[in-house]
C-alpha cells in the first residue's frame, strides 16, 4: 500500500479552519460547536488526544479585537454616537464575531498540532 505523503502545513491549517480533517479535507473535526472528533470518520486519523486548551479563545479575543476596536474608535471621534446605542451594537458585534470566529481559530490550531505532530495532552502514556 502507498501511503500519501502528509499535506503541506498551509493546506492542513486551511482544512482546520474550514472544519475538515487536516489530513484528507473530507471528514469533519469538530461535531457540534467545539467538539473534536475522536477520528476521522473519513481516513480513520485520530484527533480525540489534541487538546487546543487556551490557543482558539486567545486567538479569538485577537482577532475580534482588531476588526471591531478600529471602527469603534472612529465612530467615536468622527460620529460620537449615543453610549447606550453603542454599548448594545458593539456588544453584538462582538458575541457574533466570536461565535464565528472561536470554532475556525480551534480547527487551525488542531490542524497545525497535527501537521507538527504534537502528542497532545489526552494520549495514554506507554511505559
Ligand atoms: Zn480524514
Amino acid at each position: 500500500m502507498i501511503e500519501k505523503a502528509p499535506p503541506r502545513l498551509s493546506l492542513a491549517a486551511l482544512r482546520g479552519m474550514l472544519g475538515r480533517c487536516p489530513s484528507c479535507g473530507e471528514g469533519k473535526l469538530l461535531q457540534g460547536y467545539l467538539k473534536v472528533v475522536p477520528s476521522c470518520p473519513s481516513c480513520g486519523e485520530a484527533y480525540g488526544h489534541l487538546r487546543a486548551d487556551d490557543m482558539p479563545p486567545w486567538l479569538t479575543v485577537f482577532i475580534v479585537a482588531h476588526i471591531v476596536i478600529p471602527p469603534m474608535l472612529y465612530l467615536e471621534q468622527v460620529y460620537q454616537p449615543n453610549v447606550w446605542l453603542q454599548s448594545i451594537g458593539w456588544s453584538v458585534a462582538s458575541l457574533a464575531l466570536t461565535l464565528a470566529i472561536l470554532p475556525r481559530c480551534k480547527g487551525v490550531v488542531l490542524a497545525l498540532m497535527w501537521s507538527l505532530k504534537s502528542e497532545g495532552s489526552e494520549r495514554e502514556e506507554t511505559p
